[in-house]
This record gives C-alpha cells, structure tokens and sequence, in this order.
C-alpha cells in the first residue's frame, strides 16, 4: 500500500515538473519589488590599472579579444577615439586568455539619448566566466539602470536572474561608469560535482552592489540553474539583441588571484 502510494506520487512530481518546465516563462523568475534605494555616486575619475594588472583594453584594439562564437576570428567591435563600442551584428566577444579567480575593472558608457525601455535599453553584461557559445556564462549585468525600471534582478549590478544590486548607483546616460569585481572561480571535484560554489563581490561607480554572494550556476534566461564542471574561463562582454543604441567600454584591466587555499 505505501509502495503504491508513493509510486503514484512519484509518477505525479514527474509530470508535474515536465508540466511546469514546458510552460514555464521569462516572467516567472522576474522580481519586481523591494527596489534597491538610489545612491548618488562619487565623481568620475581613478580606476587606474595597479602595477601588476593584465591590460585587456588600453584605447588602441581589440587584441586580447576574439569572437565568442568563433575563437578563431577577431574581436570585430569598433574601436575608435580610445573606447570601443558594442557592434551586434557580429555578437559577443571573449578574452583570448582564460582565467580562474580575478580582480577585474572595467569601464562602460549607455550613449547619451539612448532609446528603449525595461530590458532593451542599454543591455549589455559582463560574462564573469563565459562557459561556451552564445550567452553561456555567469553574467554581471550591464543596463541603463539611471530611472529606468525593470525587474531588479535583472538590473545594472544584478547577478542576473540571481542577485539584485544592494543599491543602485547608476549614473545617467553620457557618463562613464565602473564596474571593480572579485571573482571567485568556482571549483569541482575529480567526478565533475560542484565543490565550491563560485562568488562574487561588485562595486558599481564605487558603491558596493555584491557582497561575496555564492552563484546557483551559470546564468539562465529561464529556469533555475545549475553547475557543470569546468576549468579556467574567458571573460566575455555580451552583444545583446535588443534595439537600443549601442554601448561602449574602456580601461579594462584584470588581476589574477592565486587559487584559494584547501
Ligand atoms: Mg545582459
């Protein structure tokens, strides 16, 4: 009798969740509320690289990038007058090199007058680890976050769909903006099981938007994530498909930090 029961209830979770899989949307694991206070940031300025930094963009190219879709080919965003700017048609671009744990500083500008509203205004992300083609990674999401509403963990400083910014810094389009990051590389035991899960601190034009929060897994448009091993990892910019006018980036810099400790 109870084998029977729990064969039934069994058999009904299963198609409850192949029921909820297939109808699942964008929307249900969108949050809306509480929005994260407004925070006046400081005035634009340092973020200069440290002695020791690995210049991933110095206002000259695109040398340290390739396409994310081909490695093989360069990087083909426009570079011009010391930024770069975000061409979509040829989609997202990854370092050449692949890191493990890092610091990382980057710089970002929505153009002045940009169009779009919610999610198709400025979006961008940083990719903290990109784990294949396409939009494959853990991203740190990039939007014009200045008066411009969405749900809150899908906006500037959001570990997408997984952490809404502490605060929201933003400044308005036209200005240049920082992102300064401690990325923690996540690691996996020799039969490929999460051992520790990846985290991330996040300061945005200096106000602390992450603090050290521990990742549920690359990033999903839709559902809930999950790991797969992997070893060290590119960091990638997305070229997202929204209508907007494009971003630009500049000054990026990144600092590889020793493996943690067992
Ligand atoms: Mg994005």
């Amino acid at each position: 009798m109870t084998f029977r029961l729990t064969l039934l209830a069994l058999l009904a979770g299963s198609w409850s969740c192949t029921h909820a899989q297939s109808t699942a949307k964008p929307e249900d694991t969108e949050v809306w509320a509480p929005e994260p206070k407004v925070v006046a940031p400081g005035p634009p300025g340092g973020g200069a690289a440290p002695a020791d930094a690995l210049l991933l963009f110095d206002g000259k190219n695109l040398n340290e990038w390739v396409s994310t879709d081909n490695r093989n080919a360069p990087a083909a965003w426009t570079v011009a007058g010391g930024v770069f700017t975000v061409n979509k048609a040829s989609g997202n671009i990854e370092t050449k090199r692949r890191f493990g744990s890092y610091q990382l500083h980057l710089e970002w500008r929505i153009p002045a007058g940009i169009s779009g509203t919610g999610q198709a205004r400025g979006n961008s992300g940083v990719f903290l680890a990109s784990t294949g083609a396409g939009d494959l990674g853990y991203e740190l999401q990039i939007l014009d976050s200045y008066q411009n509403k969405t749900y809150v963990n899908g906006m500037a400083g959001s570990i997408y769909k997984q952490y809404a910014p502490l605060a929201n810094p933003a400044r308005p389009p036209g200005e240049w903006q920082t992102y300064d990051i401690a990325w923690t590389a996540p690691t996996f035991t020799a039969a490929g099981a999460l051992a520790t899960p990846a985290r991330v601190t996040v300061f945005f034009n200096g106000v602390l938007v992450q603090n050290n929060v521990a990742l549920l897994g690359p990033t999903l448009y839709i559902g809930a994530p999950s790991y797969q091993a992997h070893g060290p990892t590119s960091i990638k910019l997305q070229a997202h498909g929204d209508k907007s006018e494009p971003i630009s980036f500049r000054n990026i810099w990144v600092r590889e930090l020793p493996a943690a400790a067992k």
